[in-house]
C-alpha cells in the first residue's frame, strides 16, 4: 500500500461533517474536498489570498460574532481506536483506512495552514488505540509543540480522552484554549447500551469536575488556565435516555461551574455498526435541547421548570420557552413599559439583547406598537402574543393562542421520533464538539 503523505493524512484525519453553532443549526462551511495539487503546493507555496479560496480538509468556517467569520481546523490525531462505541464510524475493527499523525507532523501541518491563512485555530480529538494515557501524551506533545516551538498563541480545543490522568488534564489545562470530554450519555445505564466500555460516573464524570476545578481556579486566581473553559457532548438517540436527564446532568455540571456548555449530536446510523439500522434521531430534538440548554444557562430556569412531555422529552413542535409560556397563561401578559428585566426575558421572541434593548428604548420613550418591538429585534409574531404595550394588546385571544400553536397535535397523539423532522448528517467520527 503507497505511504501516506501529510494530506493523505489530513484528508482521512480532517472532520467532514457541518458543524454547528449553540443551537444546532448547521453553519456554513468551506466545501471540502480532495485538495487540488495547487492547494498542495500552498502548504509551501501558495500566496495566502490564493490559498484561502480553496479548502483543505479538515477545515471549517464557523459564523462568529458581528459577522466576523473564524477557520477552525478539526483533525483527529489518529482513527486508530481499541474500543467498540456501538455507534461510531471509528469503532475497532469497522473496515476503515487508519493512520496517524505524530505530534511533529500534526504541529507542523496545522502551523503551514495556519500561516497561510487558511484556518485560525485547532480542534484536536483522537480514537483510543491501546492506552489511553499514551494517547494522550501525544496530543499533549502536539499541542506543546505548537504553543513553545512555533509560539502559537490562537485557539486550541482539545479533546480529553477518558481514561487521561489527573495530571494530562492539568498539562491540557495549561496549554489548550477549551478542553471537553465526551459525556455522550447521562447515566452508567444509558452510557453502557452505546458505549458499554466506558463509565460516566468512575471515569468520565471525575475528569470533567478535575477540567471545571482548574478552569474555576483559573478565574478565580487569574491564571491562564484553559480560559474558553470546559464542555462537553451528548449523544442523542441511540440510547434510551431521556431528555430530562440529559438536562439534569447539564444543570448539575453547569450549576457547580464545572461545565461551560454542552452539545447534543443526534445519532445518525453508520453502515457496519451494531446500530445500523436503528433509526435516526430527529435533528430537532437536539435543536430543543440546545435550546432548553440555553434557558438553564443564560435565563437562569431549574430543569423542573422545563416543559416536559410525559414521556420525560421535549416537544419537538415547541420551543420550550414558547411552550413555558403558552402552558403558563397566569403569567401573561406582561406589560411591555413597565416590566422587569426578568419578566422580558420570559416573554417567547424576547432574549437577553432584546430584553436589555427594550429598557433602554422605553427610557428614551420611544416603544408605542409592536413595529417598535421589531426595530429592537424582539421576534414580534411570537411576543405580540404574551405582552401589551400602553395596555393595548395585539395578539390573539388565548384559546385561539392555544388553537394556533398545538392545532397540528391531538390530544394524547404520541409524536413518532423519525416523523417530518429533518434527520442529521453523518454522525462525527470523533465527536469534534
Ligand atoms: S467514540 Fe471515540 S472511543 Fe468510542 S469507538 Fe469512537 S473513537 Fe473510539
Amino acid at each position: 500500500m503507497r505511504r501516506l503523505g501529510l494530506l493523505d493524512k489530513l484528508n482521512i484525519l480532517g472532520d467532514t461533517i457541518n458543524p454547528s453553532d449553540a443551537e444546532g443549526r448547521p453553519r456554513q462551511t468551506i466545501p471540502i474536498r480532495q485538495a487540488t495539487q495547487e492547494v498542495q503546493n500552498g502548504l509551501t507555496g501558495v500566496e495566502p489570498k490564493t490559498a484561502k479560496k480553496a479548502a483543505l480538509p479538515g477545515i471549517m468556517q464557523l459564523a462568529g460574532a458581528h459577522g466576523r467569520t473564524f477557520n477552525l481546523m478539526r483533525v483527529m490525531q489518529t482513527n486508530a481506536c481499541s474500543l467498540k462505541c456501538r455507534y461510531c464510524a471509528t469503532r475497532c475493527g469497522r473496515k476503515l483506512r487508519r493512520t496517524i499523525f505524530q505530534p511533529e507532523e500534526l504541529a507542523s501541518v496545522f502551523y503551514a495552514a495556519h500561516k497561510k491563512g487558511y484556518t485560525d485555530g485547532l480542534f484536536l480529538t483522537s480514537g483510543i488505540p491501546g492506552s489511553p494515557v499514551s494517547m494522550m501524551d501525544k496530543l499533549l506533545a502536539t499541542l506543546e509543540i505548537l504553543r513553545k516551538r512555533y509560539r502559537f498563541s490562537g485557539y486550541i480545543h482539545l479533546k480529553i480522552l477518558p481514561g487521561a490522568e489527573p495530571e494530562q488534564i492539568v498539562q491540557a489545562a495549561r496549554l489548550a484554549s477549551r478542553i471537553s470530554l465526551n459525556c455522550e450519555a447521562p447515566s452508567d445505564a444509558a452510557l453502557s447500551e452505546i458505549a458499554p466500555e466506558k463509565s460516566l460516573s468512575k471515569v468520565i464524570l471525575p475528569s470533567i469536575q478535575k477540567a471545571g476545578e482548574l478552569w474555576k481556579a483559573g478565574k478565580l486566581e487569574g491564571k491562564k488556565l484553559v480560559p474558553a473553559g470546559v464542555t462537553t457532548q451528548f449523544m442523542v438517540g441511540p440510547g434510551r435516555e431521556r431528555d430530562k436527564e440529559i438536562l439534569s446532568l447539564v444543570s448539575q455540571l453547569e450549576g457547580d461551574g464545572f461545565l461551560h456548555h454542552a452539545h447534543f449530536s443526534t445519532f445518525a446510523p453508520m453502515s457496519d455498526t451494531p446500530f445500523e439500522n436503528l433509526a435516526p434521531t430527529p435533528f430537532t430534538r437536539g435543536y430543543r435541547l440546545y435550546q432548553a440548554e440555553h434557558l438553564l444557562r443564560i435565563y437562569k430556569l431549574s430543569v423542573n421548570e422545563i416543559p416536559l412531555e410525559k414521556d420525560g422529552n421535549l416537544s419537538l413542535e415547541l420551543d420550550p420557552k414558547l411552550h413555558r409560556a403558552i402552558l403558563h397563561p397566569e403569567f401573561f401578559p406582561i406589560e411591555i413599559k413597565t416590566a422587569s428585566y426578568e419578566q422580558l426575558l420570559t416573554v417567547p421572541g424576547v432574549g437577553p439583547v432584546s430584553a436589555r434593548r427594550i429598557l433602554t428604548a422605553r427610557r428614551e420613550g420611544t416603544i408605542f406598537k409592536p413595529e417598535d418591538l421589531a426595530k429592537l429585534g424582539v421576534r414580534v409574531r411570537q411576543t405580540k402574543e404574551f405582552v401589551t404595550i400602553g395596555g393595548i394588546f395585539y395578539g390573539q385571544t388565548r384559546e385561539e393562542r392555544r388553537e394556533t400553536y398545538f392545532r397540528q397535535r391531538k390530544p394524547g397523539e404520541q409524536l413518532s421520533l423519525i416523523s417530518r423532522y429533518p434527520i442529521a448528517g453523518a454522525v462525527s467520527p470523533g465527536a469534534f464538539r
